[in-house]
């Protein structure tokens, strides 16, 4: 109801048909967690009380946990439905299991590149991410994910790393697409934790 009104309000402005847009999408997005709730209890995961909201933002991420609820931004609605539950199922891992970490980060000046990069993230970042891009833009696009422009509480890479070894073992049924970018992630994190040790060492 708080929605209908909201956009009644927004409507009634000049931007109508953006808005249009924005309304429905949160329609569209409560079948959609209602059903993802559904799909998480057969799978044993309770996800009944957690909150999960829409936000119009191009996050870098596809949902992540502010204030001790889910957030969903629009990269979320570029899977398929069974990698979305995937995610949501990462997310309430985070909620249960995560240890606190410190929020601040440190900034570096010239990035860090992650050594002895195997074989199949060469392969996954040139071939699917970057697979359209010109040869220039292709290396620069690499680079970038194979390298930490700064450095968090190694506790945060530690949550990451349990979240998503917890979500592979345990949700098996997503897209090769999704499956490639998980096990990459969990690459890139396990990488930058040894990294953030030897900084916090410094
Ligand atoms: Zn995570």
């Amino acid at each position: 109801m708080i929605n209908r009104s909201n956009c009644l309000q927004i409507m009634l402005g000049s931007v109508i048909i953006f808005f249009l847009v924005g309304c429905s999408t949160k329609d569209k997005t409560k079948n959609l967690t209602d059903s993802i709730r559904v799909a998480l209890r057969k799978k044993g995961c309770d996800a009944n009380s957690v909150s999960i909201e829409y936000v119009d933002e191009n996050c870098s991420v596809n949902a992540r946990v502010v204030d001790g609820g889910i957030q969903i931004c629009n990269k979320f609605f570029n899977y398929e439905f069974r990698d979305q539950v995937s995610f949501i199922w990462h997310e309430v891992f985070h909620l249960n299991n995560d240890k606190p970490s410190g929020k601040s980060s440190l900034l570096l000046e010239d990035p860090v590149y992650i050594g002895n990069v195997p074989v199949d993230i060469i392969d996954y970042i040139n071939n699917v991410v970057n697979a359209d891009l010109e040869d220039y833009s292709k290396q620069i696009a690499y680079n970038r994910m194979i390298s930490l422009s700064e450095i968090r509480d190694s506790v945060y890479y530690e949550n990451e790393i349990a979240a998503y070894q917890q979500e592979i073992n345990t949700i098996k049924d997503v897209s090769s697409q999704y499956d490639a970018e998980r096990k990459f992630m969990l690459w890139k994190h396990t990488a930058s934790l040894d990294i953030a040790k030897k900084y916090l060492r410094k």
